[in-house]
């Protein structure tokens, strides 16, 4: 329960945020967004917790219990462990977010994150179930390889989600201020050029809490060609009110790249 506080109250500040400081005027009203957004991601909870009831954490309990995973084999101060595992676990997430984008199943699923033609702290909570799943299975690998304790995998959930919340969140953050933060986290203006309509942009900055990745593998892009107020956001298909359905967002994935 406690856990839900830690996405509602960055939810609520980021969506006040938005309303003082925006970055763009919308191109479609934030009532046709999000409540498919909320709906989209309660299905995915609701399918998740069917098939794994103890989640993550979960999996770390039993990786420690059986003795299981490199941190369980290798002894490390707890600083360690803490920093490796963030990092590594970050990486992780990075990969699997390359290959949704590189293989053509696993596209059709996370183009419906990419399919809102708007870009927003709801945009964060647009995963389509089946991505979901295939999330939750890779995570669920790399905590029991690492077994990282369970502890550090409910933190590392809580930074996960208010990271994406944070840089998907349509916040017009100072130039300065944003290189700042950049050094050390994905910032929204970063993540934006991920979502450009155009396929050069779209595979550009991939990461979504530590922003050294990108840079390290030669996909970092400071900005966008088109500027962040006029560059195209979204999939030239699907930028209509009645795409942004539940029942739309759902079928999405059949339909081929
Ligand atoms: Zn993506
Ligand atoms: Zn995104």
């Amino acid at each position: 329960m406690e856990r839900f506080w830690y996405f509602l109250i960055p939810l609520a500040l980021l969506i006040i945020a938005e309303a003082l400081w925006p970055r763009r005027s919308r191109s479609l009203s934030r009532a046709s967004r999000w409540p498919s957004a909320v709906l989209l991601l309660g299905s995915g909870l609701v399918l998740m917790r069917l098939l794994v009831p103890a989640g993550l954490v979960g999996i770390s309990l039993l990786a420690e219990d059986a003795n299981f995973g490199l941190f369980n084999w290798v002894p490390l101060p707890v600083w360690g462990v803490a920093i490796l595992g963030y990092m590594i676990f970050d990486l992780a997430v990075w990969a699997q977010h390359v290959a949704m984008h590189r293989i053509d199943f696993l596209w059709r699923f996370h183009r419906v994150h990419h399919a809102d033609p708007d870009f927003d702290v709801f945009t964060a909570l647009r995963f389509h179930p089946g991505e979901m799943v295939i999330s939750l299975a890779w995570k669920g690998a790399v905590v029991a390889l690492l077994g990282v304790p369970a502890v550090f995998v409910l933190w590392y959930e809580v930074l996960l989600n208010v990271g994406a919340m944070f840089n998907h969140s349509n916040l017009k953050i100072p130039r300065g201020l944003d290189q700042w933060l950049r050094l050390g986290l994905v910032t929204p203006d970063m993540h934006r050029v991920h979502h450009s309509t155009d396929h050069v942009e779209a595979n550009r900055n991939f990461g979504f809490l530590i922003p050294w990745w990108d840079r390290l593998f030669g996909v970092y892009q400071d900005q966008p060609v088109a500027g962040h107020t006029d560059m195209e956001i979204g999939q030239s298909r699907w930028r209509g009110a009645s795409d942004q359905s539940i029942w739309a967002l759902l079928a999405q994935p059949r339909f081929k790249p």
